[in-house]
């Protein structure tokens, strides 16, 4: 199974696709955490990704398509993937339907979370992650402190909080967001493979129901 999780940043992408691995036991696959991982190794790759991500811009198309379609051959994601955070752009979506088509695949689902701006901002500023790669778990110092602070509960890890989740940047990746990624709603919806989620406060409906009503239909088989 292919699941796309599109949503613009601090949506809940990351902590549901995290849910979903676990429940469903298909391995979720972030390009944003490949590009940490490469900044954090200080490899020529990290090098370029830094100088986008920085600035709230994508790393371009030729470079996180060729990323993405190496990961795909890796005997881990054969039964399914939760592809996290790609793709961002229209020309990504292109290559990665002729990627899976040539392997005889498709996308199945495209969970698109949806959040008020406002409450974006406010999440993203307080989300602290684990350093620990193997774990990444994500925390919200307000909304979901971890017991100890500044401590990973799962595996005791020290928490991080990512570069780019700043107020200055977090607007830029919203602008970004909503100039190259959001055409992809449309896109995905053509094809019949959409499912679009709130995710808010607001109406009380956070990623955790949102995982919940996702595991039990797709276990229910109504996709
Ligand atoms: P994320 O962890 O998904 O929020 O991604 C963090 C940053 O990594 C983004 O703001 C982009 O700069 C870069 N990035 C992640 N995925 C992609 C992608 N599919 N295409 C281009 N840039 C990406």
């Amino acid at each position: 199974m292919i699941i796309i999780m599109l949503g613009a940043p601090g949506t809940g992408k990351g902590t549901v696709a995290g849910m979903l691995e676990e429940r469903l036991g298909i391995k979720q696959v972030s390009t944003g955490d490949i590009f940490r991982k490469n900044i954090q190794e200080g490899t020529e790759l990290g090098k370029l990704a830094d100088s986008y991500m920085s600035k709230g811009e994508l790393v371009p198309d030729d470079v996180t398509i060729n990323i993405v379609a190496d990961r795909l051959e890796k005997p881990d994601v054969q039964k399914g993937i939760i592809l996290d955070g790609f793709p961002r752009t229209v020309a990504q979506a292109e290559a990665l339907d002729t990627i899976l088509s040539n392997k005889g695949k498709k996308v199945d689902m495209v969970l698109n979370l949806i959040t008020p701006e406002e409450e974006i901002i406010e999440r993203v500023v307080s989300r602290r992650v684990c350093s620990n790669p193997e774990c990444k778990t994500i925390y919200n110092v307000i909304m979901n402190p971890p017991k100890q602070e500044g401590i990973c509960d799962k595996c005791g890890s020290h928490l991080v909080q990512r570069q780019d989740d700043n107020e200055e940047t977090i607007k830029a990746r919203i602008r970004t967001y909503m100039e190259q990624t959001s055409p992809l709603v449309e896109y995905y919806k053509t094809k019949g493979v959409l499912r679009t989620e709130e995710v808010s406060q607001r109406i009380n409906h956070l990623g955790k129901d949102v995982a919940d009503e996702v595991e039990r239909d797709i276990k229910n088989n109504i996709l």
